[in-house]
């Protein structure tokens, strides 16, 4: 690798088996990354028991393989990281970024956000239920890799939680830990988690003040799966895994969803049926300015549309 190249990730639960949509998403970030020469690894996001399916780690990973990445390093597991999110938290807490919060999700469900209730202090003769991270209220905005400038308002958005009611670490903060930690450079995932990106910018401008200055990562969010009634591939909505038999022409497929180039080169490597060397030839060939924005429909993959 050249020195200062990018680093990526791909960093899926272990909630289930990779679908179209999980590849879409590998595909891009792995692209992104590799045709700058730079660094893909893979991180396991296993720190919610209650939702994952056993076995499903090593499947992710054995499927990986099979469709011709190759990453770098070890693969990370979250679940190994408790003690660093726990002096995160502590140091967010430090820092004024973290309070703890008393209510509960039917408190305020009526609301479009958390409303900030326990911003200044727990109200009288209420318990701590979890911690919530304090947003800046700033606009954040970024050049997203792929759908141009993107800007949110923070002050519209909810306090969201580090620490879970239930004890389990939130999403939000195990990832900018793991991102900052791993030396990420630039994110890439599905446009369904485009909503937490201000949020974790936020939260990572935050852990550069209490931890030491690190540059917030470059963002890109590829389109979503749908299904043709307007579902989204997911995990939750059992889609259609993926099969490494398939892998070529699955590969062709997402190449062709995100709006790559249908060159004779492509087609001869597609033919040739050699996943790794499809996967090399991606990341030679991959054009970001041709990844589209809206969400694709597309038939056969959801449990709605199949027999
Ligand atoms: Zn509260």
């Amino acid at each position: 690798m050249l020195a200062g190249g990018p680093i990526g990730r791909f960093a899926p639960s272990p909630t289930g088996r990779l679908h179209l949509g999980s590849l879409l998403a590998a595909v891009a970030s792995y692209c992104q990354a590799r045709s700058k020469l730079g660094k893909w690894l893979v991180r396991i996001e296993d720190l919610d028991p209650p939702r994952e399916m056993p076995g499903a780690a090593d499947d992710i990973l054995r499927t990986l393989e099979g469709f011709g990445f190759q990453w770098d390093g070890e693969v990370l597991f979250q679940s190994s990281r408790h003690d660093r999110y726990a002096e995160a938290l502590a140091a967010l807490k430090q820092g004024g970024h973290v309070y703890p919060c008393a209510c509960s999700r039917k408190e305020w469900s009526h609301l479009p956000a958390y409303p900030g209730t326990c911003r200044n202090g727990l109200p009288a003769r209420r318990e701590r239920k979890l911690d919530r991270f304090r947003l800046s209220g700033r606009l954040q905005s970024w050049p997203d890799c792929f759908r141009g400038e993107e800007r949110f308002d923070t002050a519209t958005m909810g306090d969201f939680p580090v620490l879970r009611a239930d004890g389990y670490w939130a999403y939000q903060l195990a990832v900018v830990v793991d991102d900052r930690d791993q030396g990420v450079t630039e994110v890439v995932r599905g446009a369904d988690l485009i909503d937490s990106t201000p949020g974790q910018m936020d939260m990572w401008s935050a852990l550069s003040t209490q931890e030491g200055a690190k540059p917030i990562p470059e963002y890109g969010h590829v389109p979503i799966l749908q299904t043709l009634s307007g579902q989204k591939l997911s995990k939750q909505t059992l889609a259609r895994p993926i099969q490494v038999e398939e892998a070529s022409a699955l590969l062709d497929q997402v190449w062709r969803l995100l709006g790559q180039s249908d060159s004779e080169v492509w087609k001869e490597a597609v033919n040739r049926g050699d996943p790794q060397h499809l996967m090399s030839l991606a990341a030679r060939l991959w054009m970001p300015e041709r990844v589209p924005s809206n969400p694709i429909q597309l038939q056969g993959w959801g449990q709605d549309d199949r027999l």
